[in-house]
């Protein structure tokens, strides 16, 4: 879900040097852009950032990063820095744009980041994308919600 915003930080990423692996062992930034639209979703993010403990404690270096609805609603990026204190960066997607700079922040000053925006900016669209397509994209319709992760496919 949310594959959008997923190029996104994508084009983020890529902007900043790093290429797509294939396996957590060989990455150098994890990120998972969490849904919030069912419990199960949650539960699968929440076992699957769980499992990379060792993985953090081996190579402390790795940046793992969580963003998303997740994320964004309520208390939950509090909640999740108390349960995972080894996750680097938890952003929401009213400051996605701001990726760039906090993986910046990170690798200079070593320090984690929590930032959650409780409005969207006006700027988000001004942002980098990595499209997997070549003729089509996906574009936003909203922000927020409508169960469709605020997106269509258009095709030329
Ligand atoms: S917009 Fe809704 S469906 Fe899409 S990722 Fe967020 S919570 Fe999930």
């Amino acid at each position: 879900m949310n594959v959008h915003d997923s190029e996104k930080i994508a084009g983020i990423l890529s902007q900043l040097g790093y290429v797509s692996c294939q396996n957590t062992e060989e990455a150098d930034v994890i990120v998972f852009n969490t849904c919030c639209i069912r419990e199960s979703a949650e539960r699968k993010a929440i076992g699957n950032i769980g499992s990379l403990k060792n993985l953090k404690k081996n190579n402390p270096d790795v940046i793992i990063a969580v963003c998303g609805c997740m994320t964004q609603a309520g208390e939950t990026a509090q909640k999740l820095k108390e349960k995972f204190p080894f996750i680097d960066i938890i952003f929401g997607t009213h400051n996605l744009h701001c990726f760039k700079d906090y993986i910046i922040k990170r690798k200079q000053y070593g320090k984690k980041l929590i930032e959650i925006w409780p409005e969207p900016s006006k700027t988000f669209d001004n942002i980098s994308i990595l499209r997997n397509q070549k003729i089509s994209a996906f574009v936003n319709i909203i922000y927020g919600c409508n169960n469709f992760c605020s997106t269509a496919l258009f095709r030329m």
